[in-house]
């Protein structure tokens, strides 16, 4: 059976995780969140004492560092280090910088890939990163890059971590959003970039009610 993949990228806060769960639910697909597997890596990473700013000593833990993931009944995600479901603590919000500094590792992200691809050939998937349709899944179906300005996903960003019971300000978080968006887009390995076949949706001005009509028109015309 040829399973059908979508491809959602984009920088941190545009809305990806929340549109891309609402998009697989609508299609009856596995919705994969892959900044959740290098948040598992970034935990590690923290665990072991390793700062960000020496964040390619991770290398030499690869092949004990043992990240699994599963698809509940709950529709949920889960991320597991070691056995131990971490689904929670990779939320935290220090737990950023950790996986932007991991996810930085070219053998980091070679170690992470075929677990990912595994799960677009035997489920159909809507997959949510930064390099779903430039590296990982090239030939998905459907490419959407989803963007928003920074201050609008910073404000998003903030909301949901104050939800957590976070206490961070506006500043921190809009701080890290530019911080991450500068390290993801530069980095040499897999950077954060639109796919020549992506196409592009802005967020800033709309909700998300009307974001998921416009994923679900641009899915509509291009599967079959
Ligand atoms: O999407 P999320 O914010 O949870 O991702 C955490 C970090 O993991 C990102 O800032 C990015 O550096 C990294 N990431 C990545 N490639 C992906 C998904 C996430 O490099 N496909």
């Amino acid at each position: 059976m040829e399973y059908k993949s979508i491809a959602l990228d984009g920088p941190s806060g545009a809305g990806k995780s929340t549109l891309a769960k609402r998009l697989a639910e609508e299609l009856g697909f596995l919705y994969v969140d892959t900044g959740a597997i290098y948040r598992t890596a970034g935990l590690y990473a923290q665990r072991k004492g390793i700062a960000p700013s020496e964040a390619q000593k991770i290398a030499e833990f690869l092949p004990v560092l043992h990240i699994t993931l599963s698809h509940g009944d709950d529709h949920r995600q889960h991320m597991y280090l070691d056995g131990e479901d971490v689904s929670d603590l990779i939320r935290r919000h220090e737990i950023s910088q950790y996986a932007a500094a991991v996810s930085a590792v070219p053998a980091v992200r070679a170690f992470l890939l075929e677990q990912q691809r595994a799960l677009a050939q035997n489920h159909h998937v809507v997959m949510d990163g930064r390099d779903i349709g430039t590296v990982v899944l090239p030939h998905a179906d459907v490419k959407i890059f989803l963007t928003a300005s920074p201050e609008a996903r910073a404000r998003r960003r903030f909301d949901e971590l104050r939800e957590r019971g976070q206490d961070v300000s506006y500043e921190t978080v809009l701080r890290d959003i530019l911080a991450r968006d500068e390290a993801d887009t530069t980095r040499a390995d897999a950077p954060l970039k639109q796919a020549d076949d992506a196409v592009l949706i802005d967020t800033t001005e709309i909700n998300l009610d009307a974001a998921l009509a416009r994923l679900m028109q641009t899915v509509r015309e291009r599967l079959p």
